[in-house]
């Protein structure tokens, strides 16, 4: 048996659980996907790749800038040169940036795989294409997981719970009391839709690298020269990501499809010289970013060793939203853990 199970290996996950291997315990991850990372996302599609997730990397948590610093040595990370627009009244205002950007080469989901590679055992320890369906509280939890091969049993001291509060409802449903299924049921996420297009020609706009924020009237929340961090001879691709409305709308649909054509339109009314791409995919994100949090920087359950993390998690006083928040929250899970295990019997 091993002594914790992290369930969700996106940035709250694979944080938490490096930072319990460098306090010595033995750490498995389980994560429902093919691949790491959660919402550090990237696809390979049409001879390149592209981020359809997390936008870029600018993180302000400073453990997280100086792991950019690290990321940028090992080559994972790039300085993003990008020219940032506001759409004011029609027209493409340029705007300063808050702070440094960073774009991978490979894609931004290469930074998951950079912090899974600094894992003990490197490769034993993930479980891919692993759902938790089910858990159980006897000595010890056991993890009832869906794969490809058929249902299977984890078992482990201490679980982490590294996912969306939705995601975790239904599997604590009959673990924990009342309001702490309240207390989950609180934390509400805006959801986005992501246009993947490619290009035969050049999308330059006065700079080789850019990314728009639409005005509020637009369907579209942002859209970023995806290409223009794979190097010069990537063929020209865009990422538009939809409001958290304009996704709603979409969320059930049968046909994801259907909003193709409205966004296509709306990317016309920001870029004057846009045409229909030569290829597109269409991602859905029903928990894309948190609008209402729960009020601490990981949730506990009294001194049972469960502990639950991810960017929903915001103490009250914190200025960690997102990523930053994902990071901080995976640090305290970590360390509610290693206080659970000493106290427990
Ligand atoms: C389109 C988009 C753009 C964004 N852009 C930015 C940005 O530019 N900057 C920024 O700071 N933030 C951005 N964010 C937000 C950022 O992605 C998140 O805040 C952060 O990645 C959350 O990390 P996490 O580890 O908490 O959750 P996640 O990354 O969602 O990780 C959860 C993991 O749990 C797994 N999982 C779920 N259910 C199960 C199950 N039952 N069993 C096993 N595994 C399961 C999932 O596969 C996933 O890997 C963006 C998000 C989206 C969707």
């Amino acid at each position: 048996m091993d002594d914790v199970a992290i369930i969700g290996a996106g940035l709250a996950g694979l944080t938490c659980g490096l930072a319990l291997q460098r306090a010595g315990y033995a750490v498995i991850w389980l994560d429902k996907s093919r691949g790491l990372g959660g919402r550090l996302a990237t696809r390979r599609l049409h001879n390149t790749r592209v981020d359809h997730g997390v936008r870029y990397w600018a993180p302000s948590h400073p453990k997280l800038r100086s792991l950019s610093q690290q990321l940028v040595e090992q080559g994972v990370l790039q300085p993003w040169p990008v020219q940032r627009y506001q759409q004011q009244q029609g027209r493409l205002v340029p705007q300063p940036l808050a702070q440094p950007v960073y774009s991978a080469e490979l894609g931004l989901n290469a930074i998951a795989k950079a912090l899974a590679a600094q894992a003990e055992p490197q490769a034993d320890g993930f479980y891919r294409q692993h759902r938790a369906i089910a858990l159980q509280q006897t000595d010890a939890w056991q993890i009832t997981c869906e794969t490809p091969e058929g249902s299977r049993q984890l078992s482990a001291r201490a679980v982490v719970m590294a996912l969306p509060a939705p995601q975790i409802l239904p599997l604590l449903a009959d673990q924990v009391a009342q309001p702490q299924l309240a207390a989950l049921r609180a934390v509400d996420y805006a959801p986005s839709l992501s246009l993947m297009a490619g290009f035969s020609h050049r999308l330059d706009l006065n700079a080789e690298a850019w990314m728009i924020e639409p005005a509020r009237s637009s369907p579209i929340d942002w859209i970023g020269l995806d290409s223009s961090k794979r190097g010069a001879d990537a063929p020209p691709a865009l990422v538009l990501q939809s409001r958290a409305d304009f996704a709603a709308l979409y969320l059930d649909a049968p046909d994801l499809q259907t909003a193709v054509p409205p966004l296509l339109q709306a990317a016309q009314q920001v870029l004057s010289d846009f045409s229909i791409p030569t290829w597109w995919q269409i991602h859905r994100w029903r928990y894309a970013f948190v609008q209402r949090a729960y009020p601490a920087a990981a949730m506990t359950f009294d001194d049972r060793p469960l502990v639950c993390c991810g960017d929903w998690c915001q103490a009250p006083d914190s200025a960690w939203r997102n990523l930053d928040a994902a990071y901080a929250s995976g640090i305290a899970a970590a360390e509610a853990v290693c206080h659970l295990i000493s106290v427990a019997p």
